[in-house]
């Protein structure tokens, strides 16, 4: 196994974004099946976030993590969103030390500023937040730093052309979005290669689109290899790129866990006839019209409708590439009203979703069609 910033982590890691859940709350043992089987099997990589469940995902960490294991065995990831909610410098340097005490975890071994690119760079430099950084790693709180990073790679380019002294840089990267004009994957990929940096992919299975891909999609894969899973494609294609240091998955539930963890504990990289059979997956998905949406969730927060954007983005994708209108309707109803959100006809255009969508998304005009379709 190759080493990347002097350590050698296993290919796939577990992103604590989409933890099971119980009755309103994480699963956690549940969780803690799933982390034992993932140690078991010889991986150790952790990836949380200061906002990722409102906190529950840093608490089930150490819940699950941190006070069952010793701090040497695995490696913890978090994040610090200096744009989300932060009024001052104090609150915003605060939340390194809330995610400290949330994890319990001591030092983290890489802690990323989250989600660099459009508006959200800046609050990063108003609140100082990368020195503040650096100064933390010099005081053996963080042993590497880095970024996560949605935007264009010319808004890549400039960022670590100022900044050097990140280590690392962590992208969505999946096989639709490779050459996405809106995404940029490919060219993200490689300007963070062209500055030496490695790589963390994140969204290889695009916030679970590519689990469940349509029939045209799934015929191709499982001509090639009958017993594969899509996602088990999808991650083994991000898995295969050079400079990876690991692939994170969102795991939500153990028969995930068991499928990534049976193809990627002997990981072998794309032979040159699956990536072909990757080409033509792609080029068939890419035929199909959809909302590309991950269901990051970034609009909800400062809607102040409390419209259910990324469910209604999830129904009219059901609809737009499975084309099962029933099914697409109940997706929605559940969606919204039954999760307690607002229905897309009563966006009133105010447009903040679209000021932190990482996709670049034209909300509010993908609303205006999905409310005809399914309302
Ligand atoms: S444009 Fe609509 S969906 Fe977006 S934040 Fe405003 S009300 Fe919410
Ligand atoms: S619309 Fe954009 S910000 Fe909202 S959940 Fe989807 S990808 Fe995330």
């Amino acid at each position: 196994m190759e080493k990347y910033l002097g350590e050698t982590i296993p290919k796939l890691g577990f992103g604590l974004m989409r933890l099971p859940m119980k009755e309103g709350a994480v699963d956690l043992e549940q969780t803690k099946r799933m982390v034992d089987h993932f140690m078991e099997a010889g991986f150790c990589y952790f990836d949380t976030a200061f906002g990722y469940l409102d906190g529950e995902s840093e608490r089930a960490a150490k819940a699950a993590l941190v006070d069952r294991y010793p701090r040497e065995k695995f490696l913890l990831a978090t994040k610090l969103p200096a744009w989300a909610g932060a009024k001052s410098k104090d609150e915003a340097q605060q939340m390194f030390y809330t995610s400290l005490e949330r994890t319990g975890a001591g030092y983290f071994d890489f802690y990323l500023l989250h989600n660099l690119g459009g508006d959200r760079t800046k609050c990063f430099d108003e609140y100082e937040i990368w020195d503040f950084l650096q100064a933390r790693k010099k005081e053996g709180l963080i042993r590497h730093l880095g970024f996560s990073f949605h935007d264009k790679a010319d808004v890549l380019d400039q960022i670590l052309t100022e900044h050097p002294e990140m280590e690392f840089v962590q992208l969505q990267i999946n096989y639709t979005d490779w050459e996405d004009p809106d995404v940029e994957s490919r060219k993200c990929y490689e300007t963070a290669r062209r500055h030496g940096k490695s790589v963390i992919i994140m969204e290889p299975v695009k916030g679970g689109t590519l689990a469940n891909p349509p029939e045209e999609v799934m015929n191709v894969l499982k001509a090639a290899d009958p017993e594969a899973s899509p996602s088990s494609w999808a991650i083994r294609f991000a898995a295969s790129l050079e400079g990876v240091i690991t692939v994170l998955s969102g795991m939500s539930n153990m028969e995930q866990m068991e499928d990534n963890v049976s193809y990627m504990r002997n990981f072998v990289p794309l032979s040159e006839e699956e990536k072909k059979v990757i080409d033509r997956a792609r080029e068939i998905f890419n035929s199909f019209p959809k909302v590309p949406c991950t269901s990051c969730a970034y609009c909800i927060k400062g809607c102040p409708k409390n419209i259910g954007i990324f469910g209604t983005f999830q129904a009219i994708n059901v609809y737009n590439i499975y084309r099962d209108l029933n099914a697409a309707k109940n997706k929605y109803q559940w969606n919204t009203e039954g999760s307690k959100k607002a229905k897309a006809s009563e966006c009133i255009g105010c447009g903040k979703c679209e000021q932190v969508c990482p996709q670049h998304i034209h909300i509010r005009e993908e609303l205006k069609k999905a409310a005809e379709v399914l309302e």
